[in-house]
């Protein structure tokens, strides 16, 4: 419960209980049974220094008010109602700011090891996306659609089972073109398994520029052969592999120009380090 400078939380539907919002605890009905009105304010129920409840029967309704109770509520005359928004954990503002309200109401978890290959500055959005999916395998594969009764290929090579592992890149369409985007950035030959080429990234040692580098071509690269995928199923047109290589090759220099790589000394070299990767 957050009661500040008197009645800083207007309504008593907005107080809340360490266990969490009191309307959410009570209800409606509890609410109704302790004698609270929905839009009764705090000063309605805290006079002279006394909570008014209605007196009842419900172990857990008693439970709340022996809390309630048990918790010290100073009120300070002649300063008006406002609500408080919850910031933090056990911190309250005037202001509402969406961040931490955010923060606040969202299920937690531990931060995934691969979200540094998904989320990066020189990344772009709607490549980071597809990467997103593809790496919590929710890509609507042939795999995943056959579970609704759809007839399913690899569109690429007529392998019968399509799986994210085998458009990434074990298909063999796919894998001559992960060979030719991936250059040496790994500093040895791409793996057509999936693990491997995650557990690589995460786990190898790869200069600054190489590693910024080596995230955009998996994902621009990951786009393009969804993208193509779909053109083949939808649109019965299929690209040769060298065009797409072409398509992500163009993709990666303009998001490296973009960068304006050249004024900014993190970044010096990041194009030449892109040329220098495709060397044969
Ligand atoms: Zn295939």
């Amino acid at each position: 419960m957050k009661i500040q400078n008197g009645c800083s939380v207007r309504f008593w539907t907005d107080l809340w209980h360490p266990k969490g919002r009191l309307i959410d605890l009570a209800g409606e009905i509890g609410t109704q049974k302790l004698g609270i009105g929905r839009s009764a304010r705090i000063c309605d129920v805290f006079v002279d220094g006394e909570w008014r409840f209605r007196r009842c029967r419900d172990h857990f309704l008693q439970d709340l008010v022996h809390d309630i109770r048990e918790l010290p509520l100073i009120l300070t005359a002649n300063v008006s109602d406002g609500v408080l928004w919850r910031d933090g954990d056990d911190t309250y503002s005037s202001r509402f700011n969406s961040k931490n309200t955010w923060g606040n109401i969202r299920k937690k978890k531990d931060q995934v090891m691969w979200s540094r290959l998904i989320w990066f500055q020189q990344g772009v959005p709607r490549f980071a996306f597809i990467t997103w999916l593809a790496v919590r395998d929710r890509l609507s594969t042939g795999h995943r659609t056959a579970q609704w009764g759809q007839a399913q290929y690899c569109l690429y090579c007529g392998e019968p089972d399509e799986t994210r592992d085998h458009l990434f890149f074990a298909c063999p369409y796919t894998f001559t073109l992960w060979l030719k985007v991936a250059g040496n950035l790994f500093g040895k030959d791409p793996d057509p398994d999936w693990d491997t080429t995650i557990t690589r990234l995460l786990t190898g040692h790869y200069d600054r520029l190489t590693f910024i580098l080596l995230r955009l071509v998996l994902q621009v690269t990951i786009y393009y052969i969804w993208r193509e995928r779909n053109e083949r199923l939808h649109n019965n047109v299929s690209k040769p592999v060298e065009h797409i290589a072409r398509l992500v090759d163009k993709t990666i220099r303009n998001r490296i120009m973009s960068t304006r790589y050249y004024l900014r000394p993190r970044l010096q070299g990041l194009m030449q380090r892109w040329f220098g990767a495709h060397d044969t």
